[in-house]
C-alpha cells in the first residue's frame, strides 16, 4: 500500500500540509478535516506526525515546503497462524480508506497445505511446518478451501451483524501471541513488552517494559 508519512525530524508543524488536504478533499482550508495531521505538544513542542493511510494523491506532500512527507509502500502483516509453536500460515491485509470510510480491503491468505517437511529452507525446518506434516497424511486442497471460505463466512456476518465479543472471544482463545513476550514494529517506531490483550476492534494491547499499555493497530509482532 502506498501512502504519505510525516518525518517528524523535518516537520516544522506550520500545517501547510492539513491546508493543502483539507483544500483538495473538502473544498475548504480545514485543518480539522485533513487526512494527516501534524500534532504540536504545547508544553514540550514535540511534533507527531500522524499518517493518511489512503493511496498517495500526495497533495500535502507538494504543499510542503519543508520535505517533510514522504510517499512509502508497505504492506501489513497482521497475523500469522501456528501449528503448536510451528508457523504454519500467514495472513496479509491491505487497506485504503478516508477519515471515516474504509474504500476496501485485500485480505490474503497463505497456508502450507501438503508441503513436505523437505521443501522448506535447511534453516527454516524447526520454525515451519504443514497441514500434512502435522496430520501425517495429504488433504484434499478443494475441500480444505472450501470449509476455510465457510468458516470465514461464519465470521464475516458476526462482523456485519456487530458482534464483535463473540470473535474477540475466540481469538483470544486461539492466539499464540497473548500472555508471550513480544517485539513490535510499527512505521513510527519498534517497542518491546508482554502482549497481555485484544480489545474490541482487533488492537493487540502491549504491556511495555516501563509498565505504560499500548494499543497496536497495525505493524509486524514478533514473539521472542
Ligand atoms: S495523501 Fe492526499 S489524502 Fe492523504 S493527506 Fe496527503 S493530500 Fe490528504
Ligand atoms: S507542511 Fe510539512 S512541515 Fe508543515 S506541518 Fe505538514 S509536514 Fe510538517
Amino acid at each position: 500500500m502506498t501512502h504519505v508519512i510525516i518525518r517528524n525530524k523535518r516537520c516544522t508543524g506550520c500545517h501547510m500540509c492539513e491546508y493543502a488536504c483539507s483544500a483538495h478533499h473538502e473544498g475548504a482550508y480545514r485543518p480539522s478535516v485533513a487526512r494527516l495531521f501534524a500534532a504540536v505538544n504545547p508544553t514540550t513542542a514535540e511534533i507527531k506526525g500522524h499518517t493518511c493511510l489512503q493511496t498517495a494523491c500526495a497533495k500535502c506532500q507538494l504543499a510542503c515546503p519543508y520535505g517533510a512527507i514522504v510517499t512509502k509502500t508497505v504492506s501489513m502483516k497482521i497475523a500469522g497462524s501456528f501449528a503448536g509453536k510451528k508457523k504454519i500460515g500467514g495472513l496479509l491485509l491491505e487497506m485504503a480508506a478516508e477519515a471515516d470510510a474504509v474504500n476496501y480491503c485485500v485480505l490474503g491468505i497463505g497456508i502450507d497445505v501438503n508441503n513436505p517437511v523437505g521443501d522448506f529452507a535447511a534453516d527454516l525446518q524447526r520454525d515451519i511446518t504443514s497441514i500434512s506434516v502435522e496430520v501425517g497424511h495429504e488433504v484434499d486442497r478443494a475441500s480444505f478451501l472450501a470449509r476455510i471460505l465457510k468458516e470465514f463466512e461464519n465470521r464475516y456476518l458476526l462482523v456485519e451483524s456487530g458482534e464483535y465479543e463473540t470473535i474477540t472471544q475466540e481469538w483470544k482463545s486461539l492466539s499464540a501471541t497473548l500472555e508471550n513476550r513480544v517485539q513490535i514494529r510499527t512505521l513510527k517506531n519498534s517497542f518491546e513488552g508482554e502482549a497481555i490483550d485484544i480489545d474490541e476492534f482487533g488492537a493487540l494491547i502491549v504491556r511495555k517494559d516501563n509498565g505504560k499499555l499500548e494499543r497496536v493497530v497495525a505493524g509486524d509482532c514478533y514473539q521472542q
